[in-house]
């Protein structure tokens, strides 16, 4: 039997972030921080729709992963969830919401469970590990630093998606000013490519072999370098890996075959 994961990943960066998800039958969205045109032109390109969309699940309530939340939730029927500060933003907004608590696996829909962790970022953040059946997917972005409560969550999954937010020399030399550069660089910040690869590496050597690199800076990446960082620590070793465009429209396939 393989495992079936498909990614339509609408925008990713500090412009905006959104993706669609679908693990085995069930149909997702995380975040709204791209347009909601956008979003249905990418569907209806690959014959889906947004009434198709389940459940919609929220990481932080920063403008680039929620900006386009009211137009987007008024045209689906999906569940919204989120953690407590992000339903501030909800309520203000008259949106109807879910709560999620931390590290309590909930059965959202029939036969999807998800996960909720903390992760460190100047916000509350959450990152999520969704499940059907023994398909899993592991989501991870806004992430300060890596620790062993995040990598746990991770090591579960068949797919991970992960930041890899800017490479440390582009940042240092860049157009940034030394505040959001030691923003950036924080334990509350973002995950540098360096610590996106020494991520993938240890998770590729407990057998992961597909990710997704995510939220890429405009400004202190590019897609090439944080991909070469990557590879570089997987010593060139064949893993099924994509990097996340600024905007996109194009639908990724993982299949993984379940070789136990
Ligand atoms: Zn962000
Ligand atoms: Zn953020």
């Amino acid at each position: 039997m393989n495992k079936h994961i498909k990614i339509i990943p609408f925008g990713s960066g500090s412009t905006g972030n959104s993706m669609y998800i679908e693990i085995e039958n069930h149909r997702i969205l995380v975040d709204m921080g791209i347009g909601m045109r956008k979003i249905k032109q990418a569907l209806e390109k690959h014959s889906r729709s947004l009434n198709d969309i389940e459940a919609i699940f929220i990481t932080h309530d920063h403008y680039d992963h929620i900006k386009n939340a009211p137009a987007i939730i008024n045209n689906t029927k999906a569940l919204v969830y989120c953690n407590e500060e992000t339903s501030e933003y909800m309520k203000n907004k008259n949106i109807d919401y879910c709560l999620l608590s931390l590290n309590d696996k909930k059965e959202v829909l029939e036969g999807l469970f998800v996960e909720a962790f903390k992760v460190p970022h100047d916000r509350y953040v959450y990152g999520y590990l969704f499940e059907v059946g023994n398909t899993r997917l592991a989501y991870v972005t806004d992430c300060g630093t890596m620790n062993n409560k995040i990598f746990n969550y991770l090591k579960k999954a068949d797919v991970v998606i992960i930041e890899s937010n800017h490479d440390l020399d582009m940042l240092e030399n860049g157009p940034y000013d030394y505040y959001l550069k030691r923003r950036i660089r924080s334990k509350n910040g973002h995950l540098s490519n360096a610590d996106c690869a020494t991520t993938i590496k240890k998770l590729n050597d407990l057998g992961i072999n597909n990710f997704l690199l995510a939220h890429l800076s405009r400004e202190n990446n590019r897609p090439e370098i944080a991909l070469n960082e990557t590879l570089k620590a997987l010593d060139n070793k064949q893993v099924n890996i994509y990097v996340c465009p600024v905007e996109s429209d194009e639908l990724l396939e993982y299949r993984i075959s379940d070789s136990i």
